[in-house]
């Protein structure tokens, strides 16, 4: 099975992060979406970064029923901080069946060079990159283990996100009903 790997904090997940994955089906050979939930770093606290099971349970709300979406907390159990290409090694061991690619937005391409063992990364897996809003292109689209993939440019992010809550505004639509609902039960990012 051909797997795309969504790395993300998902602090919360939102319909952008959605349509990403959506597109990626859509428009790759990729067969399945895992959304890779950062853990908790215990040296860098974030007072805005919700507790990684809530976040992850968000997650989980957000894709359940589609069976080509997958909620993954396999980062929370490799030593910290995580870096992708011990990610990538851990779960190739898990799952040696499966053929890993990572997906990512043109502005996190232009920071690559300063990945660990970047080059291992494009030497051994697939990187599948989407179009960001103000970001022009990077250094890395010459490579052949690069694929572009369009998706529709969204003017959403998590930080907006939590911004609305806190001014005690309405995410609804933003975020999967389920989603909505539960940040709202929970008082989620109120302060
Ligand atoms: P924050 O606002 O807290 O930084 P975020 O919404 O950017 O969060 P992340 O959890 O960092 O969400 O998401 C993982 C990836 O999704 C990021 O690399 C980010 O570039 C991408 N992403 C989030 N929102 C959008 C969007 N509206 N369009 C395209 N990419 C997006």
């Amino acid at each position: 099975m051909k797997i795309g790997l969504f790395f993300g904090s998902f602090n919360p997940i939102h319909v952008g992060h959605l349509i990403i994955a959506q597109s990626a089906l859509n428009e790759t050979e990729l067969q399945e979406i895992w959304f890779m939930v950062s853990p908790q770093n215990p040296f860098k606290k974030k007072a805005s970064l919700l507790g990684e099971v809530d976040r992850l349970r968000m997650v989980e709300m957000a894709v359940e029923g589609n069976f080509k979406l997958r909620a993954s907390n396999f980062e929370f159990f490799l030593e910290k901080p995580s870096y992708t290409i011990d990610t990538l090694t851990a779960l190739r061991e898990r799952y040696p069946k499966h053929e890993f690619s990572i997906i990512m937005g043109e502005d996190n391409l232009q920071h690559f060079s300063k990945w660990k063992n970047y080059e291992a990364i494009l030497n051994y897996y697939k990187v599948y990159v989407y179009p960001r809003l103000g970001s022009d292109g990077s250094s890395f689209d010459q490579y052949p283990q690069v694929i572009q993939f369009n998706m529709p440019f969204l003017d959403i992010s998590a930080t907006r996100i939590r911004e609305l809550l806190a001014a005690k505004k309405s995410v609804r639509y933003l975020v999967p009903d389920a989603v909505w609902k539960y940040l709202d039960e929970q008082n989620f990012y109120a302060n």
